[in-house]
């Protein structure tokens, strides 16, 4: 190499080096340093914490954009192997909603697999069902997301930024709260971190996502770090705060733990059944908001179709109930579509528009091209509403209960850019009716029926009814055909039995949001008893 080549290569390596400690590394460098320094991080081979997790779901609440149900309170016990990127979490999970319950399980989290002993979820997947004792591997989605959110609480992401400055870039100051947080982003395979470092101590104060959400289209979610104490040396926050746009979803406290503490290996090992075929981590578009916080209330489908448990079906399927009258089932969440002259009716958008876009394709083939010019939501959670843009983009009016239209006009103006199923557009002109008590779509040939109804699942409830198919449809307060009868009315299926005779209508069957259909007389059989 010549003299002059060799100095510009010479010159062009510093510059990079300056360059890459210009951008944003002296941030890490200095909440590295605050942690404990970075040989501090670096000898963290082990790392023991134990606490207590309590959780809120804002899009099950009780009124529609009104306060988030509290959901769970749980303990745990986690372990990782720094080197081995693998983590065990024990768990004992105690939900208060959709029912009191507790579940006692744990999670296995290496680089390739995720394992869960133990059941975890009323959402049960064929594996799980089939294992004994249950035990299933989880879905590339949940493996992805598990990663991700041991990622951001690790005591050692600094440490992780430090050895990969070429992943971290500076992205200037991030305000919040008035505060201005000077913020880098890290990127991990294709997820990035943006991480907020508080000015006065160096220490990393949020660490961010952008994610989207079923309801709420394009989000911010944020783990806000804070109580920092130290644990043999290191620095960790004992205080771990998620928020959703900037409302809490989710509070850690970490009660005691320890850093370099012996861990047996067998501790971490994935059972050989469940690691051979396992699904690896799922790339690009995942859907953490589904994923973690379906987590909160107990229900998550651990499957790699959202809606379905891929290893029972390889589809979801419509079912006649009547002529012209399909049901949406095959998945943990169905929609009931009611053909008319020339238009069909769809009875709640569950999940995501990736379901959406199935049922509405399923709709148009069956029924002749027809489009679905109405959407009525029976209520606002994110299960049963999150596809509810699909719809809205082909043109659909909602049909929703009293008190619920501000809401879904809020819903329809946030930006959705991230939506893996649906391009962004302006949902703003959506037409929307509320029912006070009744609505009837009519076309000459046929009725379809929406009945708001009192009940203590959501304010603005609306049941379904084909009066010529003498077919109710209901969703959450009654699953029929999910299980036997209870002995006694409890008070979502007394609400529906007083909805029913309130609305002077005389159902044979009721088609379900959940289950499958179910005779009606024997549930108004247990009026009084
Ligand atoms: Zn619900």
């Amino acid at each position: 190499m010549k003299r002059s080549a060799f100095l510009l290569a010479v010159s062009l390596l510093f510059m990079s080096c300056a360059t890459m400690a210009q951008r944003g590394q002296p941030l890490v460098t200095r909440a590295a340093d605050a942690l404990g320094g970075a040989d501090t991080l670096a000898a963290v081979k082990t790392v023991s914490l134990r606490g207590t997790v309590r959780q809120w779901e804002p899009e099950q609440s009780m009124t529609a954009g009104g306060e988030a149900r509290f959901a769970c309170e749980s303990m745990f016990e986690a372990v990782t192997d720094v080197a081995a990127g693998a983590t065990r979490i024990d768990w004992s999970r105690k939900f208060a909603y959709p029912a009191p319950r507790t579940f006692t399980f744990t999670e296995v989290v290496t680089p390739a697999t995720g394992y869960v002993a133990g059941i975890d979820s009323n959402g049960r997947t064929k594996q799980s069902l089939e294992a004994t004792p249950p035990a299933h591997t989880m879905s590339g989605l949940r493996l992805a997301a598990t990663q991700r959110e041991l990622r951001r609480g690790s005591v050692v992401l600094l440490h992780e930024m430090l050895k990969n400055p070429d992943r971290v870039s500076p992205v200037g100051d991030v305000t919040v709260g008035g505060t201005a947080y000077p913020a880098v982003d890290y990127r991990a395979g294709d997820q990035t971190l943006t991480v907020l470092f508080d000015k006065a101590t160096g220490l990393p104060a949020r660490i961010r996502t952008l994610d989207y959400d079923n309801i709420w289209g394009d989000v911010i979610f944020d783990l806000v770090l804070a109580d920092w104490q130290t644990i043999d040396g290191v620095r960790v926050a004992t205080t771990r705060r998620y928020e959703l746009n900037g409302r809490t979803v989710s509070e850690t406290k970490i009660a005691g733990g320890k850093i370099n503490g012996a861990v047996a290996s067998d501790l971490l090992a994935i059972p050989e059944a469940f690691r051979t075929g396992a699904p690896k981590p799922a790339a690009g578009a995942v859907p953490y908001q589904w994923v973690i916080r379906r987590q909160f209330i107990g229900t998550y489908l651990d499957s790699d179709a959202p809606s379905y448990d891929t290893r029972a079906t390889s589809s979801l399927r419509l079912v006649e109930l009547a002529p012209g009258v399909q049901h949406v089932v095959g998945g943990s969440h169905h929609t009931l579509l009611v053909e008319m002259r020339d238009a069909v009716v769809a009875f709640d958008a569950p999940v995501s528009d990736g379901h959406s876009n199935w049922v509405l394709g399923a709709a148009k083939s069956k029924f002749g091209g027809k489009p679905v010019k109405y959407l009525v939501l029976t209520h606002h959670h994110m299960d049963h509403a999150g596809g509810l843009r699909a719809y809205a983009a082909q043109g659909a009016t909602l049909i929703v209960g009293k008190g619920t239209a501000d809401h879904y006009r809020r819903v329809l103006a946030s930006p959705f850019t991230r939506n893996a199923d649906l391009g962004a557009r302006d949902l703003r002109g959506t037409a929307i009716v509320e029912v006070a008590e009744r609505h009837v779509i009519a076309d000459g040939q046929r009725e379809v029926h929406a009945y708001r109804i009192d009940n203590p699942h959501a304010d603005g409830l609306l049941i379904g009814y084909v009066p010529d198919a003498r077919l109710g449809f209901a969703t959450d307060i009654w699953s029929p055909g999910a299980g036997p009868l209870p002995d006694k009315l409890n008070p979502a299926l007394a609400a529906l039995v007083a909805g029913v005779k309130k609305a002077g209508i005389e159902p044979t069957r009721f088609a379900g949001g959940h289950g499958s259909v179910a005779d009606y007389a024997p549930l108004a059989a247990l009026e009084g008893r």
